[in-house]
């Protein structure tokens, strides 16, 4: 069997996915070609990426009147091509932004080099909240308190901060356009594109493998970009081509498309939510009933895709992850930032999965605990 991988990103794929690309990597269908060898123009490429954005759509529900972008670059490249493309729909050159953790963080500081970007709300205070201390950045600010400039062209949120553990996608319906960062919680459960109007990620969390950033835009909102935006990096310009606007990142695009695939026999975001939901659950009740291991993420606002752990004794970590791996339980090591050990648990993982986490967890603090 192959090891349980928990990484955050680049993360497991599905092993019948890995299986299936390495079955046709030579020969894809009958072809005589390896994906990576085809025109990304040829009837056989233009297949693997129609199927592609169509079963995205399916997956997702996206309505007709959003445009699905294959684009590179990754998320970090999209707080630039963010501000760039939309920072003008309002005439203001304004935008406002949710720090809710590192990577809104990051958002929100790239976005300023390109317009007026200001602050509707930030966690990284310390809170109160249900009698408990958070500390910043592990609790997530209520949409209540946002401030939202009615002159912004539009306001970014993280759906899911992948270093903190820290979700939010309880949406309500604002009055400018909110852009989402989904790139960790992308198809871990449906989206509200009544109250959403961009979304992205880059695709090498939950969607398949690095070099891949997956789109989704209301199509109005194209055609506002900045003289100075790279054509490559214009949405108006990346939707008009179907995403050919420059040779399009083929293999992976391949194989996102085989990971949709593998979602829909899976019974779809639906179900996969359901199973996300029992994963986090049985982890979380885990930790919370242990006096060794302890997440210190605000009830509320908890992952279902990363959950950061602490051990009690910090200098076990390094026994800990060198033991767990000899285990065949991969890259548990928590962000530096954060400090012990973070658990990404993907839609790729199965259940049996967290079942041998923890049960290689009781096991490490019944000898050290
Ligand atoms: C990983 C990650 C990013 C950065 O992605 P890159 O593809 O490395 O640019 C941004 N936002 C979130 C939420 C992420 O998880």
């Amino acid at each position: 069997m192959r090891p349980w991988n928990f990484s955050a990103g680049p993360s497991a794929l599905p092993l019948a996915v890995l299986e299936q690309a390495a079955a046709e990597m030579t020969n894809w269908q009958g072809s005589g070609m390896s994906v990576m060898e085809m025109s990304h123009r040829g009837a056989e490429f233009m297949q693997i990426r129609d199927e592609a954005e169509q079963d995205l759509r399916d997956l997702l529900n996206v309505p007709d009147d959003f445009a699905v972008l294959f684009m590179q670059g990754g998320a970090q490249a999209q707080n630039a091509i963010v501000p760039m493309n939309l920072l003008g729909l309002a005439g203001h050159n304004q935008a406002d932004y949710v720090v809710s953790g590192s990577w809104s963080k990051k958002s929100f500081q790239e976005a300023q080099r390109y317009g007026d970007v200001a602050l509707a709300a930030s966690s990284e205070s310390e809170q109160r909240i249900n009698g408990q201390d958070q500390q910043g950045l592990t609790w997530f600010p209520a949409p209540s308190t946002w401030q939202i400039r009615p002159t912004a062209s539009y306001l970014h949120v993280c759906s899911n901060e992948t270093i903190g553990g820290v979700e939010f996608n309880d949406w309500t319906a604002i009055d400018i356009p909110l852009v989402i960062d989904a790139s960790s919680n992308i198809l871990s459960r449906p989206i509200d594109f009544n109250k959403v109007d961009m979304v992205y990620a880059g695709a090498q969390k939950n969607a398949g493998p690095a070099g891949l950033t997956l789109v989704i835009i209301r199509k109005d909102l194209l055609g506002a970009a900045s003289a100075h935006c790279p054509s490559a990096f214009n949405y108006d310009v990346v939707a008009k081509n179907d995403s050919m606007f420059n040779t399009p990142p083929t293999y992976p695009i391949y194989i996102a498309g085989l990971m949709f695939k593998w979602l829909k026999a899976q019974g779809g975001v639906a179900a996969i939510e359901q199973a996300n939901i029992a994963k986090a659950n049985l982890f979380y009740d885990y930790l919370d009933g242990s006096n060794f291991y302890r997440n210190t993420v605000e009830t509320t606002a908890r992952s279902r895709m990363n959950i950061p752990f602490l051990l009690a004794k910090p200098e076990l970590d390094k026994l800990f992850l060198q033991q767990a791996e000899e285990a065949g339980l991969l890259q548990l090591k928590g962000h530096k930032s954060v400090g012990g050990m973070r658990a990404s648990i993907y839609n790729a993982l199965p259940i049996e999965a967290v079942q041998a986490l923890i049960a290689f967890m009781k096991g490490f603090e019944a000898s050290h605990g």
